[in-house]
């Protein structure tokens, strides 16, 4: 995550525009908050409020955003505010709105989040194969794009070492390149594939949990200094990882217009929060989204 820059207070706005998923991965935490999706006229206030205060957007905290019912829809809303999108996908629905997504002219990276498909043998192929297709009309049509193949399962189990293998090899095939098997977590997990196409392999990601470990109040992160989270239901949070609405600061129609004065107590909100007390990122700090 880069720090905010002088035209805008905050750099990254995570809008959860919905919490339904249709995976169900083991490794997902679990919400007690209702399923639901952001309905569009709430999202279109969403990004009128958020235009002067974000540099950009993700969709993503809980939920698949490609199975938002009007995806194509808030892609417009984001054009006609030239709002920049981060998006984070499972990739399943990526097929269903390529036409969509290749002429959207906001896209500023696409993560895929492919880790999920360890628990889903049946489908790996066909999914591994619809991504990279995508991935390559994306990269020829929009090269300034950033795509980043995410494999965060490493040292898991054996079905996560076939899974590392047939990505690996398939990547190769697909783009003609050939990449060292090899990852060395201390020295970068990033691998570039080709162009702006990287893979980027890791230990499963731990969401923070108010059952972790008491770590101390003294808490320094990104969240809400640079970033923020709207939930589904339109709530503010301070960062993606308050998955649970630990955090929640009130709605965004209530919030954004005081946001920058509320900002100068974004520390002592941190320091006093039961969530971020236990939270290991408030050390390593937020550096990207955790899908
Ligand atoms: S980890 Fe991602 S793909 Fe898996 S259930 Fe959660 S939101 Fe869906
Ligand atoms: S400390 Fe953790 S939970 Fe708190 S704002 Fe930072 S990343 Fe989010």
């Amino acid at each position: 995550m880069t720090k905010a820059n002088d035209s805008k207070p905050f750099q990254r706005l995570y809008a959860e525009i919905t919490n339904i998923c249709n995976w169900h991965c083991s490794f997902c935490p679990k919400s007690p908050r209702k399923f639901e999706e952001m309905p569009l006229e709430r999202f279109k206030k969403l990004v009128v409020l958020a235009r002067p205060l974000f540099e950009e957007m993700t969709f993503h905290v809980l939920g698949e955003p490609l199975l938002h019912s009007r995806f194509p829809d808030l892609l417009k809303c984001l054009e006609q505010e030239e709002m920049k999108l981060f998006l984070v996908t499972n990739g399943s629905q990526i097929t269903k709105y390529q036409d969509e997504l290749l002429n959207f002219s906001f896209l500023k990276q696409i993560n895929f989040s492919l880790h999920g498909l360890t628990e889903r043998e049946q489908e790996i192929d066909k999914r591994l194969k619809e991504v990279f297709s995508f991935c390559q009309k994306l990269s020829s049509q929009k090269p300034e794009v950033y795509i980043n193949l995410r494999l965060w399962n490493l040292n898991k189990d054996e079905n996560s070492k076939d899974l590392q293998q047939k990505v690996l090899s398939l990547i190769e095939k697909t783009f003609g390149v050939s990449l060292n098997p090899n990852v060395e977590i201390r020295l970068g997990k990033g691998k570039r594939i080709k162009d702006r196409i990287y893979l980027h392999q890791d230990t499963p990601f731990h969401w923070p949990s108010l059952d972790d470990k008491y770590l101390g109040n003294q808490i320094h992160c990104y969240g809400f200094h640079t970033q923020m989270a709207v939930l589904s239901d339109g709530a503010v949070v301070p960062c993606c990882l308050d998955y649970l609405g630990v955090n929640k600061l009130g709605s965004f129609e209530e919030i954004f217009p005081k946001l920058v004065e509320l900002k100068q107590d974004a520390s002592q909100v941190l320091n006093n929060s039961s969530l971020c007390q236990r939270c290991t990122f408030s050390r390593q700090r937020v550096k990207g989204e955790s899908q």
